[in-house]
Protein backbone atom coordinates (compact mmCIF):
# COMPACT_ATOMS: atom_id res chain seq x y z
CA UNK A 1 0.00 0.00 0.00
CA UNK A 2 1.59 2.84 -1.17
CA UNK A 3 0.70 6.31 0.63
CA UNK A 4 1.93 9.70 -1.27
CA UNK A 5 4.94 11.91 0.64
CA UNK A 6 1.79 14.53 0.77
CA UNK A 7 -0.35 12.01 3.01
CA UNK A 8 1.97 10.90 4.97
CA UNK A 9 3.34 15.16 5.87
CA UNK A 10 -0.80 16.15 6.69
CA UNK A 11 -1.01 12.98 8.91
CA UNK A 12 2.44 14.47 11.08
CA UNK A 13 0.85 17.73 10.63
CA UNK A 14 -2.67 16.43 11.83
CA UNK A 15 -1.23 14.44 15.06
CA UNK A 16 0.76 17.76 15.92
CA UNK A 17 -2.23 20.19 16.17
CA UNK A 18 -4.34 17.63 17.42
CA UNK A 19 -3.48 15.16 19.99
CA UNK A 20 -0.50 16.86 22.60
CA UNK A 21 -3.38 19.90 23.01
CA UNK A 22 -5.96 17.56 23.43
CA UNK A 23 -4.61 15.42 25.75
CA UNK A 24 -3.60 18.88 27.23
CA UNK A 25 -7.36 20.25 27.48
CA UNK A 26 -8.56 17.07 28.61
CA UNK A 27 -6.14 17.29 31.11
CA UNK A 28 -7.46 20.81 32.36
CA UNK A 29 -11.36 19.60 32.01
CA UNK A 30 -11.79 16.25 33.46
CA UNK A 31 -8.23 16.02 35.70
CA UNK A 32 -7.59 12.52 37.47
CA UNK A 33 -9.35 12.74 41.05
CA UNK A 34 -7.02 11.08 43.75
CA UNK A 35 -5.01 8.96 41.75
CA UNK A 36 -1.82 7.25 43.25
CA UNK A 37 1.08 6.31 40.20
CA UNK A 38 1.21 3.09 42.05
CA UNK A 39 -2.28 2.18 41.00
CA UNK A 40 -2.06 3.74 37.70
CA UNK A 41 1.39 1.86 36.96
CA UNK A 42 0.21 -1.73 37.26
CA UNK A 43 -2.66 -0.96 35.07
CA UNK A 44 0.25 0.92 32.17
CA UNK A 45 2.04 -2.37 32.39
CA UNK A 46 -0.68 -5.03 31.61
CA UNK A 47 -2.25 -2.62 28.93
CA UNK A 48 1.68 -3.21 27.68
CA UNK A 49 1.61 -6.56 28.29
CA UNK A 50 -1.50 -6.87 26.41
CA UNK A 51 -0.21 -4.62 23.63
CA UNK A 52 2.50 -6.57 22.92
CA UNK A 53 0.95 -9.74 22.42
CA UNK A 54 -1.45 -9.08 19.52
CA UNK A 55 -3.40 -12.15 18.61
CA UNK A 56 -2.45 -12.83 14.94
CA UNK A 57 -5.24 -13.90 12.61
CA UNK A 58 -4.79 -14.27 8.72
CA UNK A 59 -1.65 -11.54 9.01
CA UNK A 60 -4.20 -8.76 10.89
CA UNK A 61 -3.03 -7.99 14.24
CA UNK A 62 -6.18 -8.34 17.03
CA UNK A 63 -5.47 -5.72 19.28
CA UNK A 64 -7.39 -7.10 22.44
CA UNK A 65 -7.32 -4.42 24.96
CA UNK A 66 -10.23 -2.20 25.19
CA UNK A 67 -11.22 -4.49 27.93
CA UNK A 68 -8.16 -2.89 30.28
CA UNK A 69 -9.04 0.13 28.96
CA UNK A 70 -12.36 0.48 29.96
CA UNK A 71 -11.63 -0.91 33.59
CA UNK A 72 -8.97 1.78 33.36
CA UNK A 73 -11.47 4.70 32.33
CA UNK A 74 -14.13 3.53 34.99
CA UNK A 75 -11.80 3.30 37.69
CA UNK A 76 -9.75 6.27 36.60
CA UNK A 77 -11.36 8.59 33.96
CA UNK A 78 -10.99 10.03 30.83
CA UNK A 79 -7.53 11.44 31.17
CA UNK A 80 -5.70 8.18 32.70
CA UNK A 81 -7.57 6.09 30.20
CA UNK A 82 -6.14 8.58 26.83
CA UNK A 83 -2.49 8.55 28.32
CA UNK A 84 -2.13 4.66 28.65
CA UNK A 85 -4.12 4.00 25.44
CA UNK A 86 -1.40 6.21 24.26
CA UNK A 87 1.35 4.39 25.32
CA UNK A 88 0.00 0.74 24.62
CA UNK A 89 -0.34 1.92 21.09
CA UNK A 90 3.12 2.94 21.26
CA UNK A 91 4.22 -0.84 22.30
CA UNK A 92 2.27 -2.46 19.81
CA UNK A 93 3.27 -0.47 17.14
CA UNK A 94 6.75 -0.79 18.04
CA UNK A 95 6.35 -4.53 18.84
CA UNK A 96 4.73 -5.27 15.25
CA UNK A 97 8.12 -3.58 14.00
CA UNK A 98 6.45 -1.00 11.54
CA UNK A 99 9.16 -0.68 9.01
CA UNK A 100 11.02 2.90 8.30
CA UNK A 101 8.51 3.28 5.52
CA UNK A 102 5.57 3.33 7.38
CA UNK A 103 6.48 5.51 10.64
CA UNK A 104 3.25 7.64 10.12
CA UNK A 105 1.49 4.88 11.34
CA UNK A 106 2.74 6.29 14.50
CA UNK A 107 0.51 9.23 14.50
CA UNK A 108 -2.07 7.97 12.62
CA UNK A 109 -2.21 5.15 15.53
CA UNK A 110 -1.90 7.72 18.05
CA UNK A 111 -4.25 10.31 16.63
CA UNK A 112 -6.90 7.68 15.94
CA UNK A 113 -6.83 6.03 19.68
CA UNK A 114 -7.35 9.88 20.86
CA UNK A 115 -10.40 10.14 18.86
CA UNK A 116 -11.69 7.62 20.18
CA UNK A 117 -11.00 7.83 23.92
CA UNK A 118 -11.87 11.41 24.22
CA UNK A 119 -15.53 10.51 22.01
CA UNK A 120 -16.26 7.56 24.17
CA UNK A 121 -15.37 9.47 27.19
CA UNK A 122 -17.35 12.38 26.23
CA UNK A 123 -20.44 10.59 25.25
CA UNK A 124 -19.98 8.91 28.83
CA UNK A 125 -20.03 11.64 30.96
CA UNK A 126 -22.86 13.40 28.47
CA UNK A 127 -25.08 10.59 29.17
CA UNK A 128 -23.89 11.36 33.04
CA UNK A 129 -21.71 9.08 34.12
CA UNK A 130 -19.46 8.94 37.28
CA UNK A 131 -16.19 6.96 38.59
CA UNK A 132 -15.38 4.52 40.92
CA UNK A 133 -19.50 3.53 40.96
CA UNK A 134 -20.22 -0.01 41.89
CA UNK A 135 -21.28 -1.50 38.89
CA UNK A 136 -24.26 -4.04 40.73
CA UNK A 137 -25.36 -0.92 42.84
CA UNK A 138 -26.96 0.63 40.04
CA UNK A 139 -27.72 -0.74 36.41
CA UNK A 140 -27.23 2.21 34.40
CA UNK A 141 -24.18 2.70 35.82
CA UNK A 142 -23.46 -0.92 34.07
CA UNK A 143 -25.32 0.75 30.84
CA UNK A 144 -23.15 3.33 30.80
CA UNK A 145 -20.39 1.10 31.20
CA UNK A 146 -21.36 -1.17 28.36
CA UNK A 147 -22.50 1.90 25.88
CA UNK A 148 -18.61 3.17 26.30
CA UNK A 149 -17.23 -0.32 25.57
CA UNK A 150 -19.92 -0.31 22.43
CA UNK A 151 -18.85 3.57 21.36
CA UNK A 152 -15.01 2.52 21.60
CA UNK A 153 -15.17 0.09 19.75
CA UNK A 154 -17.71 1.55 17.24
CA UNK A 155 -16.01 4.97 16.85
CA UNK A 156 -12.41 3.32 16.22
CA UNK A 157 -14.36 1.18 13.66
CA UNK A 158 -15.68 3.88 11.74
CA UNK A 159 -12.15 5.82 12.08
CA UNK A 160 -10.36 2.31 10.61
CA UNK A 161 -12.94 1.89 7.55
CA UNK A 162 -12.39 5.62 6.80
CA UNK A 163 -9.07 5.70 6.65
CA UNK A 164 -9.07 2.20 4.18
CA UNK A 165 -11.62 4.09 2.39
CA UNK A 166 -10.53 7.96 1.61
CA UNK A 167 -6.77 7.88 2.64
CA UNK A 168 -5.76 4.64 1.12
CA UNK A 169 -8.13 4.36 -1.59
CA UNK A 170 -8.78 0.34 -0.63
CA UNK A 171 -11.55 -1.16 -2.33
CA UNK A 172 -14.22 -2.88 0.06
CA UNK A 173 -15.25 -5.43 1.64
CA UNK A 174 -14.61 -3.29 4.65
CA UNK A 175 -16.84 -5.45 7.38
CA UNK A 176 -14.99 -9.06 6.24
CA UNK A 177 -13.85 -12.11 8.10
CA UNK A 178 -11.34 -9.45 9.71
CA UNK A 179 -13.90 -7.34 11.09
CA UNK A 180 -15.68 -10.13 12.40
CA UNK A 181 -13.45 -11.84 14.44
CA UNK A 182 -12.60 -8.55 15.85
CA UNK A 183 -15.80 -7.54 16.92
CA UNK A 184 -16.58 -11.26 18.04
CA UNK A 185 -13.00 -11.06 20.33
CA UNK A 186 -13.93 -7.52 21.51
CA UNK A 187 -17.30 -8.27 22.34
CA UNK A 188 -16.11 -11.37 24.33
CA UNK A 189 -13.47 -9.56 26.51
CA UNK A 190 -15.36 -6.40 27.23
CA UNK A 191 -16.98 -8.36 30.61
CA UNK A 192 -12.77 -9.16 31.64
CA UNK A 193 -12.78 -5.16 31.89
CA UNK A 194 -15.91 -4.86 34.06
CA UNK A 195 -14.58 -7.54 36.03
CA UNK A 196 -11.56 -6.16 36.41
CA UNK A 197 -12.96 -2.90 37.73
CA UNK A 198 -14.73 -4.10 40.31
CA UNK A 199 -12.04 -6.68 41.20
CA UNK A 200 -9.59 -3.80 41.16
CA UNK A 201 -12.01 -1.46 43.45
CA UNK A 202 -12.03 -4.21 45.91
CA UNK A 203 -8.76 -5.85 45.81
CA UNK A 204 -6.42 -3.09 44.56
CA UNK A 205 -3.33 -3.86 42.03
CA UNK A 206 -3.36 -7.56 42.69
CA UNK A 207 -6.65 -8.06 41.08
CA UNK A 208 -4.51 -7.11 37.73
CA UNK A 209 -2.60 -10.61 38.62
CA UNK A 210 -5.87 -12.25 38.85
CA UNK A 211 -7.34 -11.26 35.55
CA UNK A 212 -4.08 -10.17 33.53
CA UNK A 213 -2.54 -13.58 33.44
CA UNK A 214 -5.21 -15.60 32.68
CA UNK A 215 -6.09 -13.39 30.17
CA UNK A 216 -2.58 -13.32 28.79
CA UNK A 217 -2.31 -17.28 28.81
CA UNK A 218 -5.37 -17.77 26.71
CA UNK A 219 -3.72 -15.29 24.16
CA UNK A 220 -0.63 -17.22 24.14
CA UNK A 221 -2.43 -20.40 23.58
CA UNK A 222 -4.91 -18.71 21.21
CA UNK A 223 -1.75 -18.20 19.31
CA UNK A 224 -0.12 -20.94 19.16
CA UNK A 225 -3.44 -22.19 17.90
CA UNK A 226 -3.84 -20.11 14.91
CA UNK A 227 0.04 -20.55 14.15
CA UNK A 228 -0.63 -24.59 13.94
CA UNK A 229 -3.93 -23.79 12.04
CA UNK A 230 -1.48 -21.73 9.73
CA UNK A 231 1.07 -24.26 9.16
CA UNK A 232 -1.98 -26.79 8.37
CA UNK A 233 -3.09 -24.40 5.84
CA UNK A 234 0.51 -23.84 4.63
CA UNK A 235 0.87 -27.69 4.31
CA UNK A 236 -2.00 -28.52 2.38
CA UNK A 237 -1.30 -25.62 -0.32
CA UNK A 238 2.14 -26.59 -0.33
CA UNK A 239 0.51 -30.13 -1.38
CA UNK A 240 -1.42 -28.53 -3.86
CA UNK A 241 1.33 -26.52 -5.10
CA UNK A 242 3.38 -29.87 -5.63
CA UNK A 243 0.97 -31.44 -7.85
CA UNK A 244 0.75 -28.51 -9.88
CA UNK A 245 4.17 -28.11 -10.71
CA UNK A 246 4.15 -31.80 -11.14
CA UNK A 247 1.37 -31.25 -14.10
CA UNK A 248 3.31 -28.99 -15.53
CA UNK A 249 6.15 -30.02 -18.77
CA UNK A 250 8.44 -27.18 -19.75
CA UNK A 251 11.27 -26.49 -16.78
CA UNK A 252 10.40 -22.13 -17.72
CA UNK A 253 6.88 -23.05 -16.59
CA UNK A 254 7.81 -24.99 -13.49
CA UNK A 255 10.00 -22.29 -12.31
CA UNK A 256 7.47 -19.40 -12.87
CA UNK A 257 4.45 -21.12 -10.91
CA UNK A 258 6.64 -21.90 -8.50
CA UNK A 259 8.14 -18.34 -8.06
CA UNK A 260 4.78 -16.93 -8.18
CA UNK A 261 2.78 -19.93 -6.02
CA UNK A 262 5.41 -18.33 -2.92
CA UNK A 263 5.05 -15.08 -3.64
CA UNK A 264 1.32 -15.70 -3.01
CA UNK A 265 1.99 -17.55 0.21
CA UNK A 266 4.37 -15.50 1.81
CA UNK A 267 5.26 -11.93 2.28
CA UNK A 268 8.26 -12.13 -0.51
CA UNK A 269 9.58 -9.00 -1.89
CA UNK A 270 12.29 -10.39 -3.98
CA UNK A 271 12.80 -13.84 -5.57
CA UNK A 272 15.83 -15.86 -6.53
CA UNK A 273 16.55 -19.17 -8.01
CA UNK A 274 20.47 -19.78 -8.72
CA UNK A 275 21.40 -23.29 -10.51
CA UNK A 276 24.54 -25.44 -9.24
CA UNK A 277 26.38 -25.44 -12.45
CA UNK A 278 28.98 -28.68 -13.17
CA UNK A 279 29.21 -28.79 -9.30
CA UNK A 280 31.93 -25.69 -9.61
CA UNK A 281 29.62 -22.65 -8.96
CA UNK A 282 25.83 -21.08 -9.16
CA UNK A 283 24.45 -19.37 -11.67
CA UNK A 284 21.51 -17.12 -11.42
CA UNK A 285 18.80 -18.56 -13.56
CA UNK A 286 15.76 -16.43 -12.46
CA UNK A 287 14.52 -13.22 -10.22
CA UNK A 288 11.80 -12.04 -9.68
CA UNK A 289 11.19 -8.48 -7.84
CA UNK A 290 8.07 -7.29 -6.48
CA UNK A 291 6.41 -9.36 -8.85
CA UNK A 292 7.87 -8.52 -12.06
CA UNK A 293 10.23 -11.21 -13.89
CA UNK A 294 13.63 -9.56 -14.38
CA UNK A 295 16.60 -10.36 -16.27
CA UNK A 296 18.47 -12.65 -14.14
CA UNK A 297 22.53 -10.69 -14.16
CA UNK A 298 24.46 -11.73 -12.14
CA UNK A 299 28.28 -12.62 -11.47
CA UNK A 300 28.47 -16.61 -10.73
CA UNK A 301 29.44 -17.56 -7.11
CA UNK A 302 31.43 -20.06 -5.77
CA UNK A 303 30.84 -22.53 -3.25
CA UNK A 304 30.41 -21.05 0.17
CA UNK A 305 30.11 -17.55 -1.13
CA UNK A 306 27.28 -15.28 -0.33
CA UNK A 307 24.17 -16.41 1.39
CA UNK A 308 23.15 -18.78 -1.48
CA UNK A 309 26.98 -20.41 -1.51
CA UNK A 310 26.63 -20.65 1.94
CA UNK A 311 23.50 -22.64 1.75
CA UNK A 312 24.79 -24.88 -1.18
CA UNK A 313 28.25 -25.61 0.65
CA UNK A 314 26.34 -26.40 4.04
CA UNK A 315 23.45 -27.89 2.82
CA UNK A 316 20.98 -26.44 5.49
CA UNK A 317 17.90 -23.52 4.78
CA UNK A 318 18.85 -19.99 6.83
CA UNK A 319 16.57 -18.00 7.71
CA UNK A 320 17.61 -13.99 8.61
CA UNK A 321 15.28 -11.67 10.57
CA UNK A 322 17.15 -8.37 9.78
CA UNK A 323 20.14 -6.99 8.09
CA UNK A 324 22.34 -6.98 10.54
CA UNK A 325 22.13 -11.13 10.54
CA UNK A 326 23.80 -11.05 7.21
CA UNK A 327 25.67 -8.24 5.99
CA UNK A 328 28.92 -9.71 6.54
CA UNK A 329 28.09 -12.61 4.09
CA UNK A 330 26.00 -10.56 1.04
CA UNK A 331 27.27 -11.41 -2.03
CA UNK A 332 26.00 -8.72 -4.35
CA UNK A 333 22.68 -9.65 -6.36
CA UNK A 334 20.14 -9.01 -2.68
CA UNK A 335 18.87 -5.27 -3.05
CA UNK A 336 20.10 -3.17 -0.34
CA UNK A 337 17.01 -2.32 1.12
CA UNK A 338 16.14 -6.54 1.87
CA UNK A 339 15.98 -7.18 5.59
CA UNK A 340 14.73 -10.29 6.29
CA UNK A 341 16.18 -13.81 4.02
CA UNK A 342 14.99 -17.39 3.98
CA UNK A 343 17.52 -19.47 1.70
CA UNK A 344 16.94 -23.04 0.93
CA UNK A 345 18.86 -25.41 -0.65
CA UNK A 346 17.17 -27.30 -3.79
CA UNK A 347 18.29 -30.80 -3.16
CA UNK A 348 17.43 -33.80 -5.45
CA UNK A 349 19.33 -37.43 -4.83
CA UNK A 350 20.84 -36.07 -1.57
CA UNK A 351 23.05 -33.64 -3.82
CA UNK A 352 22.29 -29.50 -3.93
CA UNK A 353 21.08 -28.69 -7.90
CA UNK A 354 19.70 -25.06 -6.57
CA UNK A 355 19.49 -22.62 -3.94
CA UNK A 356 16.45 -20.55 -3.55
CA UNK A 357 16.53 -16.99 -1.99
CA UNK A 358 13.40 -15.44 -0.74
CA UNK A 359 13.47 -11.62 0.74
CA UNK A 360 11.92 -8.92 2.08
CA UNK A 361 12.38 -5.39 2.84
CA UNK A 362 10.46 -6.27 6.27
CA UNK A 363 12.32 -7.30 9.49
CA UNK A 364 11.01 -10.36 10.42
CA UNK A 365 8.72 -11.18 7.65
CA UNK A 366 9.41 -14.98 7.87
CA UNK A 367 8.60 -17.24 10.50
CA UNK A 368 10.44 -20.91 11.12
CA UNK A 369 7.11 -22.85 10.21
CA UNK A 370 7.50 -21.50 6.61
CA UNK A 371 11.29 -22.58 6.23
CA UNK A 372 9.94 -25.99 6.73
CA UNK A 373 7.17 -25.45 3.97
CA UNK A 374 9.51 -23.90 1.51
CA UNK A 375 11.65 -26.59 2.29
CA UNK A 376 8.98 -29.02 1.09
CA UNK A 377 8.65 -27.39 -1.62
CA UNK A 378 11.94 -27.29 -2.81
CA UNK A 379 12.02 -31.03 -2.85
CA UNK A 380 8.16 -30.89 -5.21
CA UNK A 381 10.20 -28.29 -7.34
CA UNK A 382 13.61 -30.08 -7.52
CA UNK A 383 11.86 -33.13 -8.93
CA UNK A 384 9.27 -31.02 -11.02
CA UNK A 385 11.84 -28.84 -13.06
CA UNK A 386 14.09 -32.50 -13.51
CA UNK A 387 11.02 -34.20 -14.84
CA UNK A 388 10.15 -31.02 -17.06
CA UNK A 389 13.97 -31.13 -18.44
CA UNK A 390 14.07 -34.77 -19.15
CA UNK A 391 10.44 -34.44 -20.87
CA UNK A 392 11.92 -31.04 -22.98
CA UNK A 393 15.09 -33.17 -24.10
CA UNK A 394 13.25 -36.34 -24.82
CA UNK A 395 10.89 -34.14 -26.88
CA UNK A 396 13.80 -32.43 -28.44
CA UNK A 397 15.75 -35.92 -29.05
CA UNK A 398 12.44 -37.03 -30.76
CA UNK A 399 12.21 -34.53 -33.43
CA UNK A 400 15.96 -33.52 -34.27
CA UNK A 401 17.97 -35.97 -36.26
CA UNK A 402 21.32 -37.18 -34.50
CA UNK A 403 23.62 -36.07 -37.00
CA UNK A 404 22.93 -32.49 -38.58
CA UNK A 405 20.59 -31.05 -35.94
CA UNK A 406 17.76 -30.62 -38.02
CA UNK A 407 14.38 -31.66 -37.54
CA UNK A 408 13.57 -35.03 -38.15
CA UNK A 409 10.62 -36.85 -40.88
CA UNK A 410 8.68 -37.18 -38.00
CA UNK A 411 8.74 -33.80 -36.72
CA UNK A 412 8.11 -32.49 -40.02
CA UNK A 413 5.22 -34.55 -40.85
CA UNK A 414 3.55 -33.55 -38.10
CA UNK A 415 3.97 -29.71 -38.80
CA UNK A 416 2.99 -30.12 -42.27
CA UNK A 417 -0.36 -31.77 -41.11
CA UNK A 418 -0.23 -28.87 -38.96
CA UNK A 419 0.28 -25.85 -41.35
CA UNK A 420 -2.31 -27.78 -43.73
CA UNK A 421 -4.63 -27.47 -41.21
CA UNK A 422 -4.34 -23.74 -40.75
CA UNK A 423 -4.37 -23.73 -44.65
CA UNK A 424 -7.85 -24.99 -44.75
CA UNK A 425 -8.97 -22.68 -41.95
CA UNK A 426 -7.76 -19.49 -43.79
CA UNK A 427 -5.41 -18.60 -41.37
CA UNK A 428 -2.58 -18.92 -44.00
CA UNK A 429 -2.84 -18.07 -47.64
CA UNK A 430 -0.04 -20.63 -49.10
CA UNK A 431 2.12 -23.10 -48.40
CA UNK A 432 5.63 -23.87 -50.22
CA UNK A 433 7.55 -27.20 -49.62
CA UNK A 434 10.99 -27.05 -51.33
CA UNK A 435 12.40 -30.49 -51.65
CA UNK A 436 16.31 -31.42 -51.89
CA UNK A 437 18.31 -34.53 -52.82
CA UNK A 438 22.41 -34.05 -53.32
CA UNK A 439 23.00 -35.79 -56.55
CA UNK A 440 25.32 -38.95 -57.18
CA UNK A 441 25.88 -38.85 -53.20
CA UNK A 442 26.75 -42.48 -53.97
CA UNK A 443 29.65 -41.49 -55.91
CA UNK A 444 30.85 -39.28 -52.89
CA UNK A 445 30.44 -41.68 -50.57
CA UNK A 446 32.52 -44.53 -52.58
CA UNK A 447 34.96 -41.92 -53.02
CA UNK A 448 35.38 -40.31 -49.89
CA UNK A 449 34.34 -42.27 -47.40
CA UNK A 450 30.79 -42.13 -45.36
CA UNK A 451 32.56 -40.62 -42.67
CA UNK A 452 33.48 -37.63 -45.22
CA UNK A 453 29.39 -38.10 -46.61
CA UNK A 454 27.96 -37.39 -42.89
CA UNK A 455 30.32 -33.97 -42.49
CA UNK A 456 28.77 -32.89 -46.05
CA UNK A 457 25.59 -33.84 -44.82
CA UNK A 458 26.30 -31.26 -41.79
CA UNK A 459 27.96 -28.57 -43.58
CA UNK A 460 24.91 -28.85 -45.94
CA UNK A 461 22.36 -28.45 -43.03
CA UNK A 462 23.85 -25.44 -41.52
CA UNK A 463 23.64 -23.67 -44.66
CA UNK A 464 19.97 -24.33 -45.10
CA UNK A 465 19.27 -23.22 -41.74
CA UNK A 466 21.17 -20.11 -42.04
CA UNK A 467 19.70 -19.29 -45.20
CA UNK A 468 15.98 -20.01 -44.21
CA UNK A 469 16.09 -18.30 -40.73
CA UNK A 470 12.92 -18.30 -39.34
CA UNK A 471 10.97 -17.77 -42.57
CA UNK A 472 10.28 -20.93 -42.92
CA UNK A 473 11.14 -24.70 -41.39
CA UNK A 474 14.47 -26.83 -42.32
CA UNK A 475 14.08 -30.76 -41.57
CA UNK A 476 16.26 -33.93 -43.36
CA UNK A 477 13.72 -35.80 -44.90
CA UNK A 478 15.87 -38.81 -45.55
CA UNK A 479 19.43 -39.65 -46.04
CA UNK A 480 20.54 -37.06 -48.25
CA UNK A 481 17.38 -35.59 -49.02
CA UNK A 482 16.02 -32.30 -47.16
CA UNK A 483 12.87 -30.33 -47.15
CA UNK A 484 12.00 -26.99 -46.27
CA UNK A 485 8.46 -25.74 -45.84
CA UNK A 486 7.62 -21.76 -46.02
CA UNK A 487 4.42 -20.30 -45.10
CA UNK A 488 2.75 -17.95 -47.24
CA UNK A 489 5.42 -17.15 -49.51
CA UNK A 490 4.10 -17.13 -53.45
CA UNK A 491 4.95 -20.07 -55.90
CA UNK A 492 7.43 -17.26 -57.71
CA UNK A 493 9.03 -16.07 -54.44
CA UNK A 494 9.89 -20.01 -54.02
CA UNK A 495 11.48 -20.95 -56.72
CA UNK A 496 13.59 -18.26 -56.49
CA UNK A 497 14.25 -19.47 -53.20
CA UNK A 498 15.31 -23.00 -54.38
CA UNK A 499 17.50 -21.10 -57.33
CA UNK A 500 19.28 -19.58 -54.05
CA UNK A 501 19.60 -22.82 -52.29
CA UNK A 502 20.71 -24.61 -55.37
CA UNK A 503 23.83 -22.08 -55.95
CA UNK A 504 24.66 -22.24 -52.17
CA UNK A 505 25.35 -25.41 -52.35
CA UNK A 506 26.95 -25.95 -56.02
CA UNK A 507 28.87 -22.64 -55.94
CA UNK A 508 30.70 -23.04 -52.79
CA UNK A 509 32.91 -26.25 -52.35
CA UNK A 510 32.19 -28.55 -49.04
CA UNK A 511 35.15 -29.18 -46.53
CA UNK A 512 36.21 -32.33 -45.28
CA UNK A 513 37.61 -31.40 -41.68
CA UNK A 514 39.02 -35.01 -41.36
CA UNK A 515 40.24 -36.18 -44.75
CA UNK A 516 43.81 -34.35 -45.96
CA UNK A 517 45.08 -34.99 -50.00
CA UNK A 518 48.88 -35.98 -50.23
CA UNK A 519 50.16 -32.68 -49.87
CA UNK A 520 47.81 -32.64 -46.21
CA UNK A 521 46.02 -29.90 -47.56
CA UNK A 522 42.28 -29.95 -46.09
CA UNK A 523 39.99 -31.60 -48.81
CA UNK A 524 37.24 -29.90 -50.46
CA UNK A 525 34.43 -31.44 -52.25
CA UNK A 526 32.09 -29.80 -54.65
CA UNK A 527 28.66 -31.28 -54.85
CA UNK A 528 25.78 -30.20 -56.48
CA UNK A 529 21.69 -31.03 -56.03
CA UNK A 530 18.16 -31.27 -57.39
CA UNK A 531 15.44 -29.48 -56.09
CA UNK A 532 11.39 -29.99 -56.55
CA UNK A 533 9.05 -27.18 -55.79
CA UNK A 534 5.18 -27.14 -54.99
CA UNK A 535 3.13 -24.86 -53.38
CA UNK A 536 -0.34 -25.39 -51.97
CA UNK A 537 -3.54 -25.07 -52.43
CA UNK A 538 -2.86 -24.36 -56.08
CA UNK A 539 -0.16 -27.17 -56.43
CA UNK A 540 -2.03 -29.81 -53.37
CA UNK A 541 -5.38 -30.70 -51.43
CA UNK A 542 -3.81 -32.13 -48.94
CA UNK A 543 -0.29 -32.78 -47.43
CA UNK A 544 0.75 -35.83 -48.44
CA UNK A 545 -0.31 -34.34 -52.25
CA UNK A 546 1.86 -31.74 -51.47
CA UNK A 547 4.92 -33.97 -50.51
CA UNK A 548 4.17 -35.89 -53.88
CA UNK A 549 4.22 -33.13 -55.90
CA UNK A 550 7.34 -31.84 -54.65
CA UNK A 551 8.89 -35.32 -55.28
CA UNK A 552 7.29 -35.60 -58.92
CA UNK A 553 8.85 -32.06 -59.36
CA UNK A 554 12.73 -33.19 -58.14
CA UNK A 555 12.82 -36.65 -60.00
CA UNK A 556 10.73 -36.08 -63.49
CA UNK A 557 11.87 -31.87 -63.64
CA UNK A 558 15.12 -32.19 -62.29
CA UNK A 559 16.59 -35.36 -61.65
CA UNK A 560 15.73 -36.58 -65.48
CA UNK A 561 16.37 -33.16 -66.90
CA UNK A 562 20.32 -33.35 -66.21
CA UNK A 563 20.15 -32.92 -62.47
CA UNK A 564 22.02 -29.38 -60.28
CA UNK A 565 18.12 -27.74 -61.24
CA UNK A 566 15.05 -26.77 -60.00
CA UNK A 567 12.09 -27.79 -60.88
CA UNK A 568 8.03 -26.82 -60.54
CA UNK A 569 5.53 -29.30 -60.43
CA UNK A 570 3.05 -29.02 -63.34
CA UNK A 571 -0.21 -30.69 -63.70
P1 LIG B 1 20.97 -39.18 -57.38
O1 LIG B 1 20.22 -38.75 -56.21
O2 LIG B 1 21.60 -38.07 -58.09
O3 LIG B 1 20.15 -40.03 -58.30
O4 LIG B 1 22.17 -40.10 -56.93
P2 LIG B 1 22.48 -40.59 -55.50
O5 LIG B 1 23.76 -41.30 -55.46
O6 LIG B 1 22.40 -39.47 -54.52
O7 LIG B 1 21.35 -41.61 -55.31
P3 LIG B 1 20.34 -41.77 -54.13
O8 LIG B 1 19.74 -40.48 -53.76
O9 LIG B 1 19.39 -42.86 -54.52
O10 LIG B 1 21.25 -42.40 -53.03
C1 LIG B 1 21.36 -41.90 -51.73
C2 LIG B 1 22.74 -42.18 -51.20
O11 LIG B 1 23.03 -41.32 -50.15
C3 LIG B 1 22.87 -43.56 -50.68
C4 LIG B 1 23.75 -43.46 -49.51
O12 LIG B 1 25.04 -43.92 -49.79
C5 LIG B 1 23.83 -41.98 -49.24
N1 LIG B 1 23.40 -41.70 -47.93
C6 LIG B 1 22.15 -41.75 -47.47
N2 LIG B 1 22.11 -41.41 -46.16
C7 LIG B 1 23.39 -41.12 -45.80
C8 LIG B 1 24.03 -40.73 -44.61
O13 LIG B 1 23.40 -40.53 -43.56
N3 LIG B 1 25.36 -40.54 -44.63
C9 LIG B 1 26.09 -40.73 -45.76
N4 LIG B 1 27.39 -40.52 -45.68
N5 LIG B 1 25.54 -41.12 -46.88
C10 LIG B 1 24.21 -41.34 -46.92
MG1 LIG C 1 18.02 -39.71 -52.36
MG1 LIG D 1 20.70 -38.32 -54.30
Amino acid sequence: MKISPVIKKSIWFAWLLVVPVGIWITYQVYPPEQVSIGEVIPFLILMSVVAAMPLVVNNTPIFLIQWVSLAVFLKHGIFIEMVLMQVSVLTLLIRLRVPKSDIHKFPLNSLMFFIVSLFSGLLFYALGGTHGEHLSSDPYYLFLGAVYGISNFGINTIILVSIQALLFKLEGPYFGKDFIWETVTTIITFPIGFVLYELSKDMGSIALLFVGIPFASLSIILSLYYSSDKVNQFLQSASEIGHQLAERLKADEVIDLFVQKLIEMLPVDYAYILDVEEERELKLIHKVEFGEVLDPVAAPLEKGKGISGLVWAEKKPVLYNSKKEWNQINSGYIPPSAESILSVPIVRNNQVVGVLVLAANKKRAFEKSQLMIVDILCSHFAVAVENARHHEKTKENSERCALTGLYNYRYFENMLSVEFGKLQKGERDLLSLILLDIDHFKSVNDTYGHQSGNEILIELGERLSKRIGNIGTVARYGGEEFVILVPDMMKGDALKLAEQIRLLIANEPFTLLQSMDEEGKQLHVSITSSIGVATAPQDAEDSLALIRHADRALYVGAKRSGRNRVAEYVK
